[in-house]
C-alpha cells in the first residue's frame, strides 16, 4: 500500500468486535483476566493499549519500520532512547539541533558520563573524524533546527554501519510523508508527534521507530519501564492527525516555498534559510532525499530592533513556540525554542537576534504575504518602544 492510504486509514479495520472505522478511545487503565495466567491481549495500559498500539502499528508502516512506540512527548522518546547508553558511551551529534534536545544532552548526558561531541553533520568528515571506539550512537535532525542544514543520511548511514554505530534520525521536521530516514540507513526513526504528525496544535506526543524488532524491544523496555507512555486520548488526536498528513504537507508546502521565494526579494530581508530555495547550499540533496522542501524556514532581518515589532505586529501567524500544525507560527529561537543553547554555540550556528523561524501552515497564501508585508514595514516611533517589553509580551 502507498503511503497516503496507510495514512487515510490509519486505525481503520482496527476495532474487530464492533467494526468501528476509527480506532476507539480503550480509556482503561486496566484488563479483566480470564483466569490466572490468561488474558485477552492487554493486562495494563502502561505495558499497552490498544489506541496506542494502532498509533504504534500505523507510524511503524508509514516510516517503513518494524515496530513503532508512542510516548507522551518528543523528549520522552529522546530520554527513553538515551536509557539505552552507559557510562563511557559516546555520541556523535548534530550541533543545529532543537535546543530542548541540546538542553537534555548537556545537563543528563553529561552527569551520566555519557560524552558527547556536537558536528557540523552536513561535513561526512567532521563526523567520521568524531567517532572514536566507544561511539554508540550517531544523533541527526535533517532539516536541522533553526538553520535548515541538511545532512546526507544514505552517507551517515554508511559511516555508522562501518563502525557498527546506531544511527538516529530525527524526522519530525520533514515527518514520513517527505523523508524515509530507514530506507536510507538509518536505525531509528524518533518524531515529536507534537508538530506534523499531529498536525493541529493540539497535541504533545513523541514516536520512535525502530528499523528491527530487536531493537523495538529495546526500545519498549524503556517505555514500559520507565513508562513514559503516550495516553490513549492523545493516541487517538494523533491517528486522527495522521490521516490528513499528505494534504497538509503539500498545502503547507506550496505555502512555503511561496513565501521563502517572496521573503528574499524584500528589502528588510537579508537571507532566507529554505532548502526549497535553489541558492540553498544543499538544494541538490534535499531533491535527492526528501519528496519535498517541507514548510519550515527561516530568515534574517536586516536589523535585529525590527523583531520585537514584527512579532507584536502579526496578525496571521501567530508568535509561538512548536510548529507543524495548520496554523502559521513565527518563533523567536533565541529567546524561544534556542534558549539554552550557549550564546557562543548559538552565535557560530548563526542564531542570532535577527534570525526568525517560520512554520507555514495551510492558509491562504494571500493572506500570509499581506500579514508578513504589514508586520515588517519599516519602525515608527512607538515600535521603538517595544524594545523595552524585552520580547516577554504576547
Ligand atoms: N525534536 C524536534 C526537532 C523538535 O522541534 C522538538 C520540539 O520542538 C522535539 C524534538 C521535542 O518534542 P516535544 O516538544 O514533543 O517534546
Amino acid at each position: 500500500m502507498k503511503l497516503d492510504t496507510i495514512l487515510a486509514q490509519g486505525g481503520s479495520r482496527f476495532d474487530k468486535q464492533t467494526g468501528a472505522v476509527n480506532t476507539p478511545i480503550y480509556q482503561t487503565s486496566t484488563y479483566q483476566h480470564p483466569s490466572i495466567g490468561k488474558n485477552y491481549g492487554y493486562d495494563y495500559s502502561r505495558s499497552g493499549n490498544p489506541t496506542r498500539l494502532s498509533l504504534e502499528q500505523t507510524i511503524a508502516l508509514a516510516e517503513g519500520g518494524a515496530q513503532g512506540y508512542a510516548f507522551s512527548s518528543g523528549m520522552a522518546a529522546v530520554a527513553s532512547l538515551f536509557m539505552t547508553l552507559r557510562p563511557g558511551d559516546h555520541v556523535v551529534c548534530g550541533d543545529d539541533i532543537y535546543g530542548g534536545t541540546f538542553r537534555f544532552f548537556n545537563k543528563y548526558v553529561a552527569e551520566c558520563q555519557i560524552a558527547i561531541d556536537y558536528v557540523d553533520s552536513t561535513n561526512l568528515h567532521a563526523i567520521e573524524k568524531a567517532v572514536n571506539e566507544n561511539t554508540k550512537m550517531l544523533f541527526i535532525e535533517t532539516p536541522s533546527n533553526p538553520m535548515m542544514k541538511l545532512t546526507d543520511i544514505k552517507a551517515v548511514g554508511k559511516i555508522a554501519n562501518k563502525n557498527k554505530i546506531l544511527f538516529v534520525v530525527d524526522n519530525t521536521f520533514m515527518s514520513p510523508y517527505l523523508q524515509r530516514p530507514l530506507e536510507m540507513g538509518a536505525d531509528i526513526v524518533l518524531h515529536s508527534g507534537s508538530k506534523y504528525l499531529g498536525g493541529h496544535n493540539d497535541v504533545i506526543a513523541g514516536l520512535i521507530v525502530t528499523k528491527t524488532d530487536e531493537l523495538g524491544e529495546k526500545i519498549y523496555f524503556y517505555l514500559n519501564g520507565a513508562g513514559s507512555i503516550l495516553a490513549p486520548m492523545e493516541s487517538w488526536l494523533l491517528l486522527r492527525g495522521m490521516k490528513t498528513l499528505g494534504v497538509r504537507m503539500n498545502r503547507a508546502e506550496q505555502n512555503a516555498q511561496a513565501l521563502a521565494e517572496w521573503l528574499k526579494l524584500h528589502p528588510q530581508v537579508v537571507k532566507v534559510f529554505y532548502p526549497g530555495l535553489e541558492e540553498h547550499p544543499q538544494h541538490q540533496l534535499a531533491k535527492k532525499q526528501q519528496k519535498g522542501f517541507g514548510a519550515m524556514l527561516s530568515f534574517r532581518v536586516k536589523d535585529a530592533k525590527m523583531v520585537p515589532a514584527i512579532l507584536h505586529r502579526l496578525k496571521v501567524f501567530i508568535f509561538a513556540e512548536s510548529l507543524g500544525g495548520v496554523e502559521s507560527l513565527m518563533t523567536y529561537p533565541l529567546t524561544q525554542t534556542h534558549s539554552d543553547v550557549p550564546p557562543d554555540v548559538r552565535e557560530k550556528l548563526g542564531i542570532t537576534d535577527t534570525l526568525l523561524r517560520v512554520s507555514v501552515g495551510i492558509e491562504d497564501i494571500g493572506d500570509l504575504k499581506a500579514d508578513l508585508e504589514q508586520a515588517l514595514q519599516p519602525l515608527t516611533g512607538d515600535d521603538y518602544a517595544l524594545r523595552d517589553d524585552d520580547l516577554t509580551y504576547r
